[in-house]
């Protein structure tokens, strides 16, 4: 059965889409501990992301810095910060996540929750300023 990640990739879950191409796709974080918080993924289906061949974990890093550079010019902030867990969901994914101080990449504490309005919003700036 496909993951939740690649039902969102396909467009069958939605998903506040803010870039993609052939192989991968990034989208904001449902639970964000940031604004801004982005989600990337490979489009194939791998549970693990160091199981990834070295060219998809590459292709995967260069995608991740573009959607990044994209962030980093509409989110203030100082950098994007960049973290793999995997825990929860079994499809590789980066989280990319503007940061001001070390304690914005907290995963334990509260999530930021933002209206419908807001999250399509910050997924149409980064989207819109994003070279591929
Ligand atoms: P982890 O697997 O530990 O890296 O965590 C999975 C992340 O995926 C969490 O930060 C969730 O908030 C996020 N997440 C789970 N389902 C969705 C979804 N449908 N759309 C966007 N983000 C999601």
């Amino acid at each position: 059965m496909a993951s939740i990640f690649s039902k969102i990739a396909a467009g069958e879950i939605p998903s506040y889409k803010v870039a993609e191409d052939e192989k991968h796709y990034a989208f904001l974080d449902i639970n964000p501990v940031a604004k801004g918080h982005t989600l990337v993924i490979p489009k194939r289906e791998v549970d693990y992301i160091f199981d990834l061949s070295a060219d998809e974990y590459a292709e995967l890093q260069k995608f991740a810095q573009k959607v990044a550079i994209a962030m980093k010019k509409v989110i203030p902030c100082v950098k994007v910060g960049e973290a793999v867990l995997g825990l929860e969901v079994p499809h590789a994914h980066i989280h990319l996540i503007p940061i001001t101080k070390e304690s914005d990449m907290n995963f334990f504490k509260e999530k930021l929750t933002l209206s419908d309005d807001e999250m399509a919003n910050i997924a149409a700036s980064i989207n819109g300023v994003f070279e591929k």
